[in-house]
């Protein structure tokens, strides 16, 4: 079975989506962590994430991996765990960049496919229910209000360790928003046959339990 669970940054997606695949033993894969990849390779070669020229011939060096250990997905970048690097707000604004160019996308797009034909997954993402598993049997677009969404993003960075200023990760979640529902090529959108949840005034818990009561229809 796949659920794919698409939205904006900080919508709730991943909290949900990993409280899904433990509650069903299915794995959750987090495919933002992915285009962080790039991006943080991006930012360590010196070269502009925005720029096809220079991102592009970058690919052919690049070795991604997604592993799974008790429920927790790592990502290696070329055989380092780089699972915590990621989390920081440039490498975020860089995997909005990085994840304009399509030849970016087509070169995650098989990686994401062969996880979810071997295996029961919740997959959460931009593009998930409207081009890497159209086929999933339930598409869900989670979302709430920028404030919220900053206000929670702020939280999640300090439950890291990270201490992030709530002007900035706002600033950020908004230029982000814009970036992914604008690109040409596969923004972020709600799929044809998808569940819009807007998350900003019910709790993230409630949330949750709808989704999974969802899960439990579509599986009967
Ligand atoms: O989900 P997360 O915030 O970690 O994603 C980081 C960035 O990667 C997003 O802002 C988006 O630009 C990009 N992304 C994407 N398609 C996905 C997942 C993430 O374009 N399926």
């Amino acid at each position: 079975m796949k659920i794919a669970i698409d939205g904006p940054a900080g919508a709730g997606k991943s909290a949900a989506a990993k409280a899904i695949a433990k509650k069903l033993g299915f794995i959750y894969v987090d495919t933002g962590a992915l285009y962080r990849g790039i991006g943080l390779y991006v930012l360590r070669k010196g070269a502009k994430p925005s720029s096809i020229e220079e991102v592009v011939p970058l690919l052919a060096e690049i070795k991604i991996e997604m592993r799974h250990t008790d429920g927790e997905q790592h990502i290696f970048l070329n055989g380092e765990d780089v699972s915590g690097l990621i989390r920081t707000e440039s490498v975020s604004a860089a995997a909005s960049d990085v994840s304009a160019i399509p030849a970016v996308r087509d070169f995650l797009f098989d990686m994401q496919r062969d996880i979810a034909e071997k295996n029961n997954v919740v997959m959460d993402g931009r593009d998930i229910g409207t081009v890497v598993l159209p086929d999933a049997e339930l598409k869900l677009f989670l979302t709430a209000k920028p404030e919220v969404r900053a206000r929670r993003r702020v939280l999640q960075l300090a439950e890291k360790g990270i201490e992030a200023n709530y002007d900035d990760v706002l600033a950020d979640v908004i230029q982000r928003d814009y970036n992914d529902s604008h690109r040409d090529f596969r923004p972020l959108k709600l799929a044809e046959d998808g569940i819009m949840m807007d998350n900003t005034e019910i709790p993230l818990e409630e949330t949750i339990e709808k989704i999974i009561s969802l899960v439990k229809e579509r599986m009967a």
